[in-house]
């Protein structure tokens, strides 16, 4: 990914490092756009890093929104062609639990068919034999196309593919004005957060993809926009329970999706509506963990006794219609603005809402928006174009394939096989938990604008296992240190990483959680000396 820029007009501008502002990014490049996205803080730190990851069938909205799930089957059969590598093609159960409407499970079945969802009728012994840890109580089951996606992994390679094409991106540079002349945007001024330096880049088109901030955003060229914060949070097991995807088969709800994600599987989530001066606040309550621990163990009793790793949160960027100030029409649909149409200012496009699975087919109408302004003809075609990683038939892996090969193959796809993984210490494991290695973590430095251990965490899930980062987080801070030559750097970086990781712990600090906290905590305060910056403001991003 690049952050060289010696250009200072664009055909477009994108604000946000969001799975959306990359799709965009991707799309404007390989439509021969000169592009230029800027990010505030890390690429997918937004809440295309803080959801659940399901790539939705759609019949999660089948009763529901109609229009919702005719989008989402029709987004999940181009991921799974141009995305396999971000995917895990898992199927989905719904299930109905004695407490359940019984007569629900007809009706949803009928509204799958209707949205173009197959949806088949299991009996329930058959769905206890494909997920023997389900609910042994279960009075009814049926089986879709849902499936588990990568958001990380999604981000990354759009950004990826839309550097090959001649985008520029910029992450921790935070636009603090948009730059308006005679009713017209015509670009941004931002802020290096590293180097306080302040920087203007101009451009025909500015799109703003900056969710659930991005009225904040709009407010700086005097645009309203309805924003209502709706938060959400999940827990993480320490491990996996589950093989499919497990809904429970009634209106949507809290608690009622569990997803297996790579090692461990993820319960969620809560709806709470949120004041706009919350948005940065993604602290887990208790009532929160209580919500999901009771709701998760409802689908899978075993869960009741697993230990949980870490709690998160996000905030989902709704928008509510114009004449609602009350925000009762909130949509959960797609919503794309020319805001010179409807606020009389030229060369500004909105596109939010949504969701991480239609952020293709947002980017493409964004896109086309922005050609239309910009003259362009070139079609979309990002529906086709197989993303970096999931491009190439691959070699088939054998018994005798090095592990760190096997492990990396399983998160970027046939990048890995561009990687060196097999030459002196560069098939050396650094985090044991996701299996990755020297090889990997170099490539990631180089290819995936790895500068710090979040960064390295967001591309190649180091940290992200059972143990938290507690054997991995000093080795890989010793590797980057020697990588970026700055060793003092790297120090500070390892106390910020291990700060943020018990960030996540602390909601679920009881049992094992808190015993492996506590190992950690005296591992590198008590061993190694570390000030693990403990004083600093809960929140901080
Ligand atoms: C709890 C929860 C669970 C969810 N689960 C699912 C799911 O299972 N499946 C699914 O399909 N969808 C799910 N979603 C929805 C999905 O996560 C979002 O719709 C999607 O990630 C939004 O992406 P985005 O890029 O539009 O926004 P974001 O990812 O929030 O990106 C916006 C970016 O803009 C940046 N930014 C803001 N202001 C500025 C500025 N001034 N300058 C520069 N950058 C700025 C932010 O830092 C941020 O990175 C879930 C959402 C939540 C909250």
């Amino acid at each position: 990914m690049s952050d060289n820029i010696d250009k200072r007009h664009f055909d477009v501008i994108i604000v946000g490092g969001g799975v959306t502002g990359a799709g965009v990014a991707r799309d404007c490049a390989l439509r021969g756009l000169s592009v230029l996205l800027i990010e505030r803080g890390d690429y997918c730190s937004g809440a295309s890093g803080r959801n659940h990851g399901l790539m939705h069938s759609g019949a999660r909205y089948a009763v529901t929104d109609g229009e919702s799930a005719r989008e989402c089957i029709a987004e999940n059969m181009i991921l799974r062609h141009i995305a396999s590598h971000c995917i895990e093609q898992t199927d989905g159960l719904f299930v109905t639990l004695p407490e359940d409407d019984p007569g629900y499970q007809a009706t949803f079945v009928d509204a799958c068919n209707a949205a173009g969802i197959r949806a088949d009728v299991l009996d329930p012994a058959d769905a206890l034999q494909l997920e023997p840890a389900l609910n042994p109580g279960i009075t009814g089951a049926v089986r879709v196309p849902d499936a588990a996606i990568d958001p990380f992994r999604l981000t990354t390679a759009n950004l990826l593919d839309a550097n090959l094409h001649g985008a520029t991106t910029l992450n921790y540079h935070e636009v603090t004005d948009l730059i308006v002349e005679q009713h017209r945007v015509v670009g941004v001024r931002a802020i290096d957060r590293r180097s306080r330096e302040q920087r203007e880049f101009r451009a025909t088109v500015t799109i703003n993809a900056a969710g659930i901030w991005g009225a904040q955003l709009l407010q700086r060229a005097g645009v309203t926009l309805n924003m209502f914060p709706a938060k959400g949070a999940m827990l993480i097991f320490g491990r996996r329970v589950n093989k499919m995807v497990i809904n429970r088969c009634r209106k949507p709800s809290n608690a009622d999706i569990l997803v297996p994600d790579d090692t461990v599987s993820v319960i969620g989530t809560t709806s709470d509506r949120i004041t706009i001066d919350q948005i940065d606040d993604m602290r887990v309550s208790a009532d929160e963990v209580d919500t999901l621990l009771s709701g998760s163990v409802k689908l899978v009793p075993s869960l009741a006794t697993t230990r949980i790793l870490r709690a998160f949160a996000g905030v989902r960027p709704l928008v509510a219609a114009d004449d609602d100030p009350s925000g009762r029409s909130i949509s959960r649909g797609i919503v794309c603005i020319d805001h010179d149409e409807r606020d009389g200012m030229a060369g500004l496009i909105t596109i939010t809402g949504g969701k991480l699975m239609t952020y293709r087919l947002m980017a493409q109408q964004a896109t086309d928006m922005a050609c239309r302004k910009l003259g362009n003809d070139r079609a979309c075609e990002t529906a086709t174009t197989p993303l970096p990683g999931s491009r190439r038939e691959m070699a088939p892996l054998t018994l005798a394939s090095p592990h760190a090969l096997k492990s990396a193959r399983s998160r970027h796809g046939d990048l890995a096989d561009e990687m060196d993984l097999t030459t002196g210490i560069n098939r050396v494991q650094i985090c044991e938990c996701q299996g990755v290695s020297i090889g990997e973590i170099e490539y990631a430095v180089q290819h995936f604008h790895v500068r710090t251990l979040g960064n390295l965490r967001r591309r190649t899930r180091l940290g992200m296992g059972v143990c938290q980062g507690k054997m991995c987080a000093a080795r890989a801070a010793c590797l980057m240190g020697r990588l970026n030559g700055d060793v003092q750097a790297a120090k500070d970086d390892l106390a910020h990483f291990l700060d943020e990781r018990w960030r996540g712990i602390k909601p679920v600090a009881w049992g094992n959680a808190l015993r492996e906290a506590q190992l950690t905590a005296t591992i590198y305060q008590g061993l190694c000396g570390l000030d693990m910056a403990i004083t600093r403001k809960e929140g901080d991003a």
